[in-house]
């Protein structure tokens, strides 16, 4: 294993194990739930939004390693951001986690530990669904599901 994959998977796993912006959030204005049966992971996504940008967002629910590190990281790197950052941020991530290559002028920064996910395909849902629901969130909270 490379230095550089030994350290993404430390920085996944530091996620997992303790996970940031998970729980209630406080003036929360946009929820979705996500559901990946292929694994079983549940997210409950919750963002404040205010002006098109958001403030702050925070996650709940139950699943593997990579969904709630994805999640936890998610939270944190789409604060600031507006609609139009997020989906461009949504493209480039699902790209890096498909392919295992970032854009090349794509924001991601610190998400790009999850370029190793592209080796296993069943596990780009875990890495997405936090996304979807995110979306769906800002989009008016439907429920989604991987399926
Ligand atoms: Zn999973």
């Amino acid at each position: 294993m490379s230095e550089l994959r030994e350290l993404y998977q430390s920085v996944i796993l530091d996620h997992n194990k303790s996970p940031r912006n998970r729980g209630e959030l406080a003036g929360a204005n946009r929820r979705a739930e996500g559901h990946n049966p292929l694994c079983g992971d549940h997210v409950i996504v919750m963002a404040r939004v205010a002006r098109d940008q958001i403030e702050a967002a925070a996650f709940d629910g139950r699943g593997c390693a990579i969904s709630t590190a994805s999640a936890s990281l998610m939270t944190e790197a789409v604060r600031g951001r507006s609609a139009a950052d997020l989906k461009q941020l949504f493209e480039d991530f699902h790209q890096l986690v498909t392919t295992g290559v970032a854009r090349e002028d794509s924001e991601l920064g610190k998400l790009e530990v999850f370029a190793g996910v592209h080796e296993f395909p069943l596990r780009v849902k875990c890495a997405t669904l936090c996304w979807h629901a995110l979306r769906a969130a800002l989009e008016g909270g439907e429920p989604v599901s991987t399926e």
